[in-house]
Formats: C-alpha cells, sequence, structure tokens
C-alpha cells in the first residue's frame, strides 16, 4: 500500500536488486533520486522519472531515508563511510538491505549512531521480479519508531514485510539461517542430480519426484519447530539410526561411482555422533542440539 503524498526516497546501489527497488518505489509514486558506483546502470529508471544523482552524497541529501542495497557491506562501506555522504546522512535514515552478516549490521548501527545516522537494516528474501508485488518478502530491524516512520514508503516494496525487533542484526540473522536452509538444499539437488546421472537418470526424469520430496519439508518445518524449541527430539516414527543407515547408502552408492560425497558423510558423520551418545531413539533434529553443544 502507497502513501498519500509519497515521501521522496533515495536509492544507492543500481545492481539488479537495486534497479527493482528504484523500479518499485517509482511505480508507488515516490520521487526516486538513484546513485550507482559505475555509471549507466540508471538506464530504464531515468525514462520512468527516477533522478540520477552525480555522487552519493548528492543523492542522500534529496530525501528523508536512502535505501543502501549492494553486494556486501565492504561495498556499503566504500561509498556511505566517505566524509560528504555522512555528512548529508547526518539526521536522516539509511535502511541497509544489502546481505551480509549479524555482526557486520551491527557494528554499521554502532557507526551510524556514533554520526548522528538515523539506521535500519533489512534483508530481502525473495528475487526481484518479486519487489512491488504481493510475493515479495523483506526482513527488518532496528529501532521500531524508526521504522514505523519510514514503513509507509518501505511498502513500496510490497509483500510480506517483517519487523523483528529492537537488535538491529536480526534481520541479518535469520537471512543467514534461511540461506543455510536454502544452500544446503541445493547442495543436496546438485549431488542428487549427479547421482542420478552417474545412474543413467535424466534430471528431467528426476524433477518431478525431486519436487515430492521438498513438498514433504514445509510440514516437518511447522511440525517439529516447537519440539525443537523444548528440546524434545524423540520421535520413534523416524529415529536417527534410520537416517543414518539411508545416508550410508547415499554415500556408498556415490562413491562406487566415483562422485564426492564430502557434504553426506558430513551430515551422516553427526548423526553417527548422536547415536554414539545414547539418543538413537531421538529423529535427526537432534543434531541441532549437538552442534550447539560448545
Ligand atoms: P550484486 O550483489 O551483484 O550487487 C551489485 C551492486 O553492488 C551494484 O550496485 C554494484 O555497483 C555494487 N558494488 C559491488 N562492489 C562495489 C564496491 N566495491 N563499491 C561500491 N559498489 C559496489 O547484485 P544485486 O543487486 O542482485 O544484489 C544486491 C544485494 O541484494 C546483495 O546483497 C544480494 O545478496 C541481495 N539480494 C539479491 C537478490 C536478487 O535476486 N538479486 C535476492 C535477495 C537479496 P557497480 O554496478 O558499480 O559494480
Amino acid at each position: 500500500m502507497s502513501e498519500q503524498n509519497p515521501a521522496p526516497v533515495t536509492v544507492i546501489g543500481l545492481g539488479p536488486m537495486g534497479r527493482a527497488l528504484a523500479g518499485a518505489f517509482l511505480d508507488a509514486g515516490h520521487r526516486t533520486i538513484v546513485w550507482n558506483r559505475t555509471p549507466g546502470k540508471d538506464h530504464g529508471l531515468v525514462e520512468r522519472g527516477a533522478i540520477s544523482a552525480a555522487s552519493p552524497e548528492a543523492a542522500v541529501a534529496e530525501s528523508p531515508l536512502t535505501v543502501v542495497c549492494v553486494v556486501n557491506y565492504d561495498a556499503a562501506d566504500a561509498i556511505v563511510r566517505r566524509a560528504p555522504v555522512i555528512d548529508a546522512l547526518k539526521g536522516r535514515t539509511m535502511v541497509n538491505l544489502t546481505a551480509d552478516t549479524p555482526d557486520r549490521a551491527r557494528a554499521t548501527a554502532i557507526w551510524a549512531a556514533e554520526h548522528g545516522i538515523d539506521y535500519l537494516d533489512g534483508a530481502i528474501m525473495t528475487p526481484t521480479p518479486t519487489i512491488g508485488t504481493p510475493d515479495s518478502v523483506l526482513l527488518h530491524s532496528g529501532p521500531e519508531e524508526l521504522y514505523q516512520a519510514h514503513k509507509p514508503t518501505l511498502d513500496a516494496l510490497g509483500g510480506t514485510q517483517t519487523y523483528l525487533g529492537e537488535d538491529v542484526g536480526r534481520a541479518a540473522a535469520f537471512d543467514i539461517a534461511l540461506l543455510d536452509i536454502f544452500w544446503t538444499a541445493m547442495a543436496g539437488f546438485a549431488h542428487a542430480l549427479a547421482l542420478a546421472q552417474a545412474e543413467g537418470i535424466t534430471a528431467r526424469e528426476l524433477a518431478p519426484f525431486a519436487v515430492g520430496i521438498a513438498e514433504i519439508l514445509p510440514p516437518l518445518f511447522q511440525q517439529h519447530a516447537a519440539d525443537v524449541d523444548a528440546e524434545n527430539y524423540f520421535d520413534e516414527t523416524n529415529p536417527i539410526t534410520s537416517a543414518a543407515s539411508s545416508m550410508a547408502h547415499i554415500v556408498h552408492v556415490s562413491e562406487a561411482h566415483g562422485i564426492d560425497a564430502s557434504v553426506m558423510r558430513a551430515a551422516e558423520g553427526l548423526a553417527r555422533r548422536v547415536i554414539g551418545l545414547g539418543h538413537g531413539t531421538d529423529g535427526f533434529l537432534r543434531i541441532t542440539q549437538l552442534l550447539n553443544s560448545r
């Protein structure tokens, strides 16, 4: 939902995501000022009404809110941690939608406070085509009052936007945990495709069944969340001994084909450690506790 009198907004960084963000602000009627390190990335946006600034400090000076979205915090720092930009940001708000670590988000918030800059951190959980549509998912953290003040502008980015709390590192922490799921799953998919190919199965033949496997996961995520929070791992229907046995087959078949099985070996190793500690009747998620036992 957009504002009646949309506030101006500045977007720093015009990679695929920064361009999508700027496009969504334009679509919602915001005066949108853009800047990118390499010139020329504003094509298409300027035609749609964006104002291309000559420098990041000029861009920042045009709006109460600056959204930064570049490759990582080193890049964001290279842009904003310069005297003219700091001066321009003073008394204004910066929302960093760049992906990085919780510690970098917290360090940036400390730096911003030292320089009189209001700071919010965020994470974008969905790809560029979703931005500005009901399908986008964004996470935000930092001072709630600040988030509420700029929510009418951020709403232009669409979808589900969740405020996660005052700890400014929380959006990045959710992002990292969720990307952990994504990349581990993608590593599993890539490995399964290699294994299938070695057995004469094409990716297209496997895909419909792979979708079926993926669909098993969402209800499991929901069902087991409360048990994990309560540290209740008992699972008589699917004990970790059975999981370890299944994993051993995957390792065996992979290595028989000369396929690297190190990811599955690591997962099986964790399951075997849990069994060795006497928790063989627990489910696979018991490894969560093992991983966190420092
Ligand atoms: P990139 O991650 O490739 O970032 C490109 C942007 O970073 C460009 O504006 C580029 O400027 C800038 N940049 C890179 N290095 C520097 C530097 N040293 N100094 C200044 N600027 C630099 O592309 P995206 O736009 O896709 O991603 C931006 C952020 O959004 C990332 O953190 C990404 O993880 C996140 N994201 C992206 C998604 C997507 O679907 N693309 C989905 C969810 C999150 P230049 O043009 O000058 O090189």
